[in-house]
Formats: structure tokens, C-alpha cells, sequence
């Protein structure tokens, strides 16, 4: 007998911090570490009380920590490896998947903080994309009982379009509200996968093909949500019964950079782009924050608000885990979109 609860994970939300290292280029410019951990506490130091300190050093992080901020979350992670965040995020969905549940896993965050880092990771030190498809093959293959089929599907999600990542010069697709299939995207490419290289290398192609775009705050900033979804079907080689094949969905999500119009100081398109994409971020939280409330059980949930949240109606709420990796910089450049982060997070929870 199958046990359906999952004891690491017992509420169907998950939230989580990764904080990223302090890179050469904020060292460079000065930046310090505005960042503290203690437990499950993640503290951040104000920089301009730092800054009016910093000729005492030693007296900097006493006389600071009366305007810190302090928020609780389910884990934080800092110089904790892939498969460290992989194993205590990630690993307890594969399998209420493989019983046929649906899952989604957010990276959140803005550009440069670690969402594709985190996602999709790279050759060296892939990320929880490659780790969960290299868990699933495991586990399917440990079960002599039933018969699985994998598949995966990769697009972008840019200005409320949807194109495909698994192809070359997509074309714009559309979402179906199919009345037995549920949310479909029309035309979408459906790749089985066949080994974890071949799912890496897909993915690494498919990232090279998001729509990124040079702003003043980054080089490159990803205006682009990637959802990568994976389907299990597995049908039971003892039993011949209709009943017996079940199907389950877990939603990788590299979220577009959550940085405001105003941090990259640009003018028209890109800055009604960005409008567009906190549109799509807020009717996410929007949607996470009427499930999570308890005492309006049964509330309307607005997911017709975007593209994303059409497209993730069946895999958010009920039965449905989620996990939500909010990623920073430590660096204390970055103190008003970290709070921003921690504070959109906090919703989540
Ligand atoms: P985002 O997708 O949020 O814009 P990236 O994932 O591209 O950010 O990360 C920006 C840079 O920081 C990349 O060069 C990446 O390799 C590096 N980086 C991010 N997170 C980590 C980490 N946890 N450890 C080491 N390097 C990291
Ligand atoms: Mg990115």
C-alpha cells in the first residue's frame, strides 16, 4: 500500500531563501554582506545605518541591528550545494508526482539573485530541472510493477505570450480549456524523455532561446517566465484496469527577474514590459495567498488574471504541492529589492 502523506512536507506549501554568494563585481563597487542567518530567521542589516557606522566596525552590527529586518521561513539556504536545496525542496514531490499528484516549484527573485541558477544550474552543477528527472528514472526503475511514460514540455511565457522552447522560431501558442484534459497549450511540443542528458540538453538549448533582452541594471535580464513541466504516466503491468493508470504533473518555474521598471531606470517598451510581468507575478500571489488562506476555504481564486496562472490552474491548490525558492544577493546594493523578495515570499507562506 501506497503512503500517500509526505512527512517532510506536511503543509502544501513550501517556502524557502537561497541566498547567493557576494559576486567580484559587487566586491568590487564596495558592497558588503547585509545578510544574517540564524536558524530559520533570515536577518538583513539596514546599509545606510551600516554605512554611517562602518569607521567602527565592530559597533556597526550592534548599532545595526535596532532597524534590521527579520523574516521566519521553512528553510534558508546560503553555500548549500545543488542537490543540498534539491534534497530539501524538490526530492518530496517526486513522489506524490509519480502517485499521480501535480506539483510546482517556483524560482523567484530578481535578475542575477539565482532563479537559472537554481532551475537549470549548469554542466558542472545542474540544477533542480536535471535533479528532478534524474530522481524520477530512479524511482521508476526500482518499480517493476507499473509502466511508466515521462514526458516533458519547455516554454517561455513573454508579454502574456506563450511560445515553445523545445523548437526553434516558435510561433505564438495558445492555452485550450479542454473540458476532459483540463488547461492544454494548443500545438505545444511534447518530448519523451528518454535519459537525463537528453532532458539537459534540452533544456540548455531551450534556455539559450528565451527572450532576454539588455537593461541598465544587468546585462542581460530575463523579462521571461520558463515553465518547464514534466508528466508521468504510469499504468500498472499486474492489473489491467482502467483505473489503474495515473498521471501526475510537477512545473519547474524560473520566474521573470522581480525587480521594478524603476531599478533599470529604462523608458517605454521595456518598461511597460515590465509592468506586464509584475502583473503576472502579482495574480501568482494573488492566486497563492487566496489558497493559503484557510478561513476563506472555497474563495475565489483569480486565476484567469495571466497567462501563467491559466496555465498552472490544475497545478496550484487541492492536492497540489508547491514550493517557492525565493533567491537574493546578499550584497547591501541590493537591501530595497532584497526586503521586496523576503516580502513577497512572506505572502506565500
Ligand atoms: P537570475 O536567473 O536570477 O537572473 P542567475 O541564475 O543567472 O540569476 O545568476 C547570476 C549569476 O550568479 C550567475 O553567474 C550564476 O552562476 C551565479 N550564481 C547564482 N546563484 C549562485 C550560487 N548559489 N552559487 C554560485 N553562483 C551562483
Ligand atoms: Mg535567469
Amino acid at each position: 500500500n501506497i503512503e500517500k502523506k509526505v512527512p517532510e512536507m506536511e503543509s502544501n506549501i513550501l517556502v524557502a531563501i537561497r541566498v547567493r554568494p557576494l559576486n567580484i563585481k559587487e566586491e568590487n563597487q564596495g558592497d558588503w554582506d547585509i545578510i544574517r542567518i540564524e536558524d530559520q530567521l533570515i536577518i538583513v542589516l539596514d546599509p545606510v545605518e551600516m554605512e554611517f557606522a562602518s569607521e567602527n566596525r565592530k559597533m556597526l552590527e550592534v548599532y545595526h541591528r535596532s532597524k534590521e529586518q527579520r523574516y521566519a521561513f521553512d528553510k534558508i539556504f546560503r553555500l548549500h550545494s545543488q542537490e543540498e536545496v534539491y534534497s530539501q525542496t524538490c526530492r518530496h514531490l517526486i513522489k506524490p508526482v509519480i502517485q499521480g499528484f501535480n506539483a510546482t516549484v517556483f524560482a523567484y527573485g530578481p535578475t542575477g539573485t539565482g532563479k537559472t541558477y537554481t532551475m537549470l544550474g549548469n554542466q558542472d552543477t545542474p540544477g533542480l530541472c536535471t535533479l528532478t528527472i534524474q530522481d524520477i528514472f530512479q524511482f521508476i526503475k526500482k518499480d517493476s510493477d507499473n509502466e511508466y511514460q515521462v514526458t516533458i514540455t519547455y516554454v517561455e511565457i513573454y508579454n502574456e505570450t506563450i511560445r515553445d522552447l523545445l523548437v526553434p522560431h516558435s510561433t505564438y501558442l495558445e492555452l485550450r480549456d479542454d473540458p476532459l484534459k483540463g488547461i492544454t497549450i494548443a500545438g505545444v511540443t511534447e518530448s519523451k524523455a528518454e535519459s537525463v542528458e537528453q532532458v539537459m540538453n534540452l533544456l540548455f538549448l531551450g534556455n539559450k532561446r528565451r527572450t532576454t533582452e539588455a537593461t541598465n541594471a544587468n546585462q542581460t535580464s530575463s523579462r521571461s517566465h520558463a515553465v518547464f513541466q514534466v508528466t508521468v504516466n504510469s499504468r500498472s503491468r499486474t492489473k489491467n484496469t482502467e483505473q489503474e493508470n495515473l498521471q501526475g504533473k510537477l512545473s519547474l518555474i524560473d520566474l521573470a527577474g522581480s525587480e521594478r521598471g524603476t531599478v533599470t531606470e529604462n523608458r517605454g517598451i521595456r518598461l511597460r514590459e515590465g509592468a506586464k510581468i509584475n502583473q503576472s507575478l502579482l495574480a501568482l500571489a494573488n492566486c497563492i495567498n487566496a489558497l493559503g488562506d484557510k478561513s476563506k476555504k472555497g474563495f475565489f481564486v483569480p486565476y484567469r488574471d495571466s497567462k501563467l496562472t491559466r496555465m498552472l490552474k490544475d497545478s496550484l491548490g487541492g492536492n497540489c504541492k508547491t514550493v517557492m525558492i525565493a533567491n537574493v544577493s546578499p550584497s547591501s546594493a541590493q537591501f530595497e529589492e532584497t526586503i521586496n523578495t523576503l516580502k513577497y515570499a512572506n505572502r506565500a507562506k
